[in-house]
Parts: C-alpha cells; sequence; structure tokens
C-alpha cells in the first residue's frame, strides 16, 4: 500500500490516525456487533456517538451554552438557502470575496433582498475588502461573509463590523484549523468535507434565540426543527457524523487542541508561502495580509507549464493540485489531517521543478 499526499480542497485527505480507527471499529463497532453504517439512528450506540461528537465540538471550539450544534444534510450550499429563508425578513448584506459568496448571493436574492456591500470582484478576489460601518444597510438583518475563501486563497484575519447586526459566517475550509471564538458570530456553518471530516454533513453552530417557531418554514429548512429533535427530525448521516466525531478525537487527544492545531496551520502556510515569495518561478497573487491558512493558490505565470507542473506532481504522488478551473494553475489545500512531511515534499517537488524549468 502506498498512500500519497492529497492536496484536494475537498473531500480532502483525512488523519491517518481516524481511518485506522475506523477500519478496527468497520465490523463490530463499540461492541454493538455491526459497523456505524448498519446502526438505527434512534440506538443507543448512535445516539452515544452523536452525543460524543457533539460535546467534543462545543469543548474544542468552546461552544457558549447559548448556542445550538446542528447535523444538517446538502452540503455549505443548502445553508446558502437556509440562513436566507431563516433569517431574511428586510434584506441581508452580503461582502462578494468569490465563488462561494456569488452562489450564496445568487440563492439569497431568490428569497429575498440582497445588498452586496463590498467586492473583491475587481481584482480577480486577490483580497478581503474591508468595510465601515456606514456601508451596512440600515435595514439589513445580517452580514454575511465567507470568511476562508477555498478558491482565491483569502482569509479574513480580523471580522468586519456588523454593528448590532447578525453576523453569518460560512467557515467550510477553515473551521477547526484555529481557534474560534463563537461568541462573535451569530452563525457559523461549515461543510464536513474540508477540514472536520468526510462529505455529508455540515455543521451549524447558531444562537439558541435565533430559533424561532415559524410555519411559513418548510420543517426540514426550519433550524428550530433540528434543534428540538437533535438532528434527528428524519435520518441523520450516520456514517458521516462518526467520521466528524473521530476527527475531533484527534484533534483533542492527538494534537491537543486547537491552540496546537493552529501552531500547525501557521507552519505549514509558512513553510509553503516563504518557499513561493522566494522562488523565481512561482506567484502567489492573494495580498500578503489576507493570505488563507488553508488553502494556497500559486502559478508559474505559463499555462503549459503549471500543467506540466500537475502531472509531474501527480506523478511523484502529490495529487490534487491543479487549481480550481475559474482561477487555473495550482493549489495546495493545507488542511488539518495534511502531515508537515507533505509540505515538505511538496516544496522539495517545487524546488526541483524549478531547477529543471527555469
Ligand atoms: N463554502 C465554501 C467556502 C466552500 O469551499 C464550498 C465547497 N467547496 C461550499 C461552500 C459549498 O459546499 P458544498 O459543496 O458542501 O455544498
Amino acid at each position: 500500500m502506498s498512500r500519497v499526499y492529497n492536496f484536494s480542497a475537498g473531500p480532502a485527505c483525512l488523519p491517518e490516525w481516524v481511518l485506522k480507527k475506523a477500519s478496527e471499529e468497520m465490523l463490530d463497532a463499540h461492541g454493538s456487533g455491526m459497523s456505524v453504517m448498519e446502526m438505527s439512528h434512534r440506538s443507543k450506540a448512535f445516539e452515544d456517538i452523536l452525543h460524543t461528537c457533539k460535546d467534543r465540538l462545543r469543548r474544542l471550539m468552546s461552544i457558549p451554552e447559548d448556542y445550538e450544534i446542528l447535523f444538517i444534510q446538502g452540503g455549505g450550499s443548502m445553508q446558502f438557502i437556509m440562513t436566507a429563508i431563516n433569517l431574511l425578513k428586510h434584506s441581508a448584506d452580503i461582502i462578494n470575496t468569490g465563488q462561494w459568496t456569488k452562489k450564496a448571493i445568487a440563492q439569497q436574492k431568490k428569497l429575498g433582498k440582497v445588498n452586496v456591500i463590498a467586492s473583491s470582484q475587481d481584482d480577480n478576489f486577490t483580497y478581503i475588502p474591508k468595510i465601515t460601518k456606514e456601508d451596512l444597510t440600515p435595514d439589513s438583518d445580517y452580514l454575511y461573509i465567507c470568511e476562508n475563501n477555498t478558491i482565491y486563497g483569502t482569509k479574513y484575519k480580523e471580522l468586519p463590523v456588523h454593528d448590532g447586526k447578525l453576523l453569518v459566517a460560512d467557515l467550510s475550509s477553515c473551521i477547526l484549523s484555529e481557534p474560534t471564538d463563537v461568541s462573535k458570530y451569530d452563525l457559523i456553518f461549515a461543510g464536513a468535507q474540508k477540514n472536520m471530516g468526510s462529505a455529508g454533513v455540515t455543521v451549524v453552530i447558531i444562537k439558541k434565540a435565533l430559533l424561532q417557531e415559524n410555519d411559513q418554514i418548510p420543517d426540514m429548512l426550519n433550524y428550530k426543527t433540528y434543534a428540538d429533535n437533535d438532528s434527528m427530525y428524519n435520518t441523520p448521516p450516520t456514517y458521516t457524523i462518526y467520521i466528524v466525531g473521530l476527527v475531533l478525537e484527534w484533534i483533542e487527544e492527538q494534537i491537543g487542541g486547537l491552540e496546537e492545531m493552529e501552531k500547525i496551520t501557521h507552519k505549514r502556510a509558512k513553510m509553503l508561502y516563504d518557499y513561493i515569495d522566494s522562488s523565481k518561478l512561482y506567484s502567489n497573487p492573494v495580498n500578503k495580509e489576507d493570505r488563507s491558512y488553508t488553502n494556497i493558490p500559486f502559478v508559474t505565470g505559463d499555462p503549459e507549464l503549471d500543467k506540466k507542473f500537475v502531472k509531474e506532481a501527480t506523478e511523484a504522488g502529490l495529487v490534487n493540485l491543479k487549481g480550481h478551473r475559474s482561477v487555473g494553475g495550482m493549489r495546495a489545500s493545507l488542511y488539518n489531517a495534511m502531515p508537515i512531511e507533505g509540505v515538505e515534499a511538496l516544496i522539495k517537488f517545487m524546488r526541483k521543478f524549478e531547477e529543471e524549468n527555469i
């Protein structure tokens, strides 16, 4: 068996510790005589898995008691819709930082009025626009942001002013890479398939005060339904929740928590940025202070050479480095499960490729 270093933006690499534990428990999980996939979601064994997962997330992220943790299907894309269905009454302020806010804008426009109050589209989303409280719309219900932009490789290092309005944030590609002060947000969502587990579940962390009775909202689209039913109004994605639980166990017990995780996140990103900045062949187009720690795009400036890079890297066991089709070039996603050795191997390959091609 030979494992590759997988730089995919998601679904992404998982810690080997998690994969091994899942395989050990495949035939007989928790003494049940069956795999987690075969368990009823109403069984005591699965309820324990769900509650352990939830409790770990609350502990790891220090989620205050006045926030609810929900597990929902439909991906981040469903949250573009659910956030608006549940919270948009007058209008929504959105900062456009790339593909994932564009998609949110398009969906929320179908449900109400959207104000795009700032955008970095003028420079191909290579920076995070700064706003002042004057940019907020007087009647808007919330400010919506994508905290880490998976495709363009930008990240908010400080949250924007929201001046008493609700703050709704998509943390799909940065959750658990660092500690998060949850109390600064009103709603956080994140698909699991990048930094938290496998595809199929989205974690929503929402202020309990926002969970309100509303007959106009279909039950499956109402956050309150999930909160009232312990995320088991219908059959939840049981195996995915189990994998999220294992990833949380790995962060808590093997890594030592999110402060430790953040040190590794910063170390990985610094290694690659330092190399790119010192190289004569590669460049990263993002404004330095807005650079993502988890998604790092880079180009050689020659699309044919980029293609050659991706091909040779794949042959060398460094896979999924092709940039998103809207940006081109390359992108290395350095999520929690990427070992430092993977970044070292990438830099070594980049150096060799540079020597051969410059
Ligand atoms: N938000 C961000 C930041 C993403 O990177 C993605 C997917 N790459 C999405 C939302 C959409 O998630 P999904 O495919 O789970 O709907």
